[in-house]
């Protein structure tokens, strides 16, 4: 996006005046709670705010937005690594929970698994 070269600080800074300005605006960005995520014991920077991001799916291929409320919910509620990011949809992922049955604790169990029915 920039093409003139700044030190990362400089960057740094006008991340946060960006922020607050977009953050009085209410637009997609939600400031971090950093006492929420989970333990960052690693050079990493800290997640400062969460943003509206567009990925790709690794599998489909389609792109679509890792909204900042879901970030927050993973990050700060799920208690997900901050290395950790998005990289399949919403309908892999739950193609791929439907197959590995994973155990997902914000997910109530299906109601895929009836009782077999007996034949009279
Ligand atoms: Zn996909």
């Amino acid at each position: 996006m920039a093409k003139r070269r700044i030190p990362r600080y400089q960057q740094e800074e006008q991340a946060i005046a960006h922020e607050k300005l977009t953050h009085a605006k209410g637009v997609g960005r939600i400031r971090a709670d950093l006492t929420k995520q989970a333990p960052n014991n690693s050079y990493g920077p800290a997640k400062l705010f969460y943003e509206d991001l567009e990925f790709t799916c690794r599998d489909c291929q389609k792109k679509e937005i890792w909204t900042a409320e879901q970030q927050q919910w993973w990050y700060e509620v799920a208690r997900g690594s901050i290395h950790t990011t998005a990289i399949r949809c919403r309908t892999c992922r739950q193609a791929r929970r439907g197959q590995k049955n994973d155990s997902q604790p914000a997910v109530p169990p299906a109601e895929t698994d009836p009782p077999p029915e007996t034949k009279k």
